[in-house]
């Protein structure tokens, strides 16, 4: 293979570049199949008080259940999704199948009226022209409480498009959705800006959380989070707990809510109501 760059260079496609190519061309082929005929699960993780050692919430995580490879993470599919955009439909999708399921579990279970349900929204959302709408129509469809949703947007859905996105935060957030800022610190975080988004919660990245039993650096940028987030009026939810030590240390910092694998695996929709009316053995670790 041979092609000719802008610089009139000619730039030689390798076999493995070529390989590359098609598998991305499959990929993006089977992913316009998986979401015409639902292929796609939700996984859901705890959220929980550090402090009472109260559930709270779930973040919903998808899966792709795939016909031959079996359940493939997001990290094997989320970024050619966003280049394709294909993430919008996706996204939707998510959003639509956990609102519908928690406005289920919270008619047959009362406990879980005070439990929230997390989703995460890419960085394609802000450039949509309805976004509020679907939000709208989604939580009025569902029959679910606004106050029972919560968005997650990461710092890098923001680059470009600040004022945009500003605009859509504050009518989200007008419906009364919480939102949350995902993988804090691990982009393009300008003090600027962060205290004119309408943001309830603060997401310490695992990088950070993964490190502060072992590091004191580490440690005191999570401290200086949560102090900023405090002085803001947020809350912080420091995710990728996967040891004891670590919730020691973080409730010590004042840190308001934790998830990861200590703390809870994400686990199926069949698992939920149990684990919620159970208190499972990660109660016990909190
Ligand atoms: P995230 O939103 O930061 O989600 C947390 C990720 O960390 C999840 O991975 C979760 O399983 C993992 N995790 C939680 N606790 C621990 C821990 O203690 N140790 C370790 N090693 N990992 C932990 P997952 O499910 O593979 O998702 C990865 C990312 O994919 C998410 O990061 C999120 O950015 C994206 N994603 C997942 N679902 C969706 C979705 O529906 N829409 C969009 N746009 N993105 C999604
Ligand atoms: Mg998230
Ligand atoms: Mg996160
Ligand atoms: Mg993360």
């Amino acid at each position: 293979y041979q092609s000719k760059a802008r610089g009139g260079q000619p730039i030689v496609f390798s076999a493995a570049m070529r390989k590359e190519a098609q598998r991305r061309l499959r990929l993006e082929t089977e992913l316009t199949r998986a979401i015409e005929q639902q292929q796609f699960v939700v996984h859901y993780q705890p959220v929980w008080r550090l402090d009472s050692k109260q559930l709270v919430g779930f973040e919903a995580l998808v899966r792709w259940n795939h016909p031959e490879r079996g359940l493939l993470m997001p990290v094997q599919f989320i970024e050619v999704m966003e280049e394709t955009k294909q993430i919008l439909e996706l996204d939707r999708w998510v959003m639509q199948h956990a609102c519908r399921q928690f406005a289920h579990w919270q008619k047959k279970y009362p406990r879980m009226s005070e439990i929230s349900i997390s989703v995460n929204l890419s960085s394609e959302w802000f450039s949509r022209q309805n976004s509020l709408d679907i939000i709208n129509t989604t939580l009025k469809q569902s029959g679910l409480p606004a106050k029972s949703l919560r968005l997650e947007i990461t710092e890098r859905s923001l680059l470009g498009q600040h004022e945009q996105a500003t605009i859509i935060l504050h009518q989200i957030r007008r419906l009364g959705v919480r939102l949350a800022m995902d993988d804090f610190g691990t982009g393009y975080s300008s003090l600027n800006y962060l205290h004119r988004l309408p943001l309830d919660i603060v997401k310490i990245d695992r990088s950070f959380t993964s490190q502060i039993h072992v590091e004191q650096r580490a440690k005191d940028v999570v401290q200086a989070i949560v102090h900023l987030a405090s002085a803001l009026n947020m809350k912080v939810n420091a995710e990728g707990i996967d040891n004891i030590q670590q919730i020691e240390i973080l409730r010590e910092m004042g840190c308001d809510f934790g998830q990861g694998f200590q703390l809870g695996k994400p686990m199926p929709s069949e698992r939920v109501p149990q684990f919620v009316s159970g208190k499972t053995a990660a109660a016990d670790a909190v």
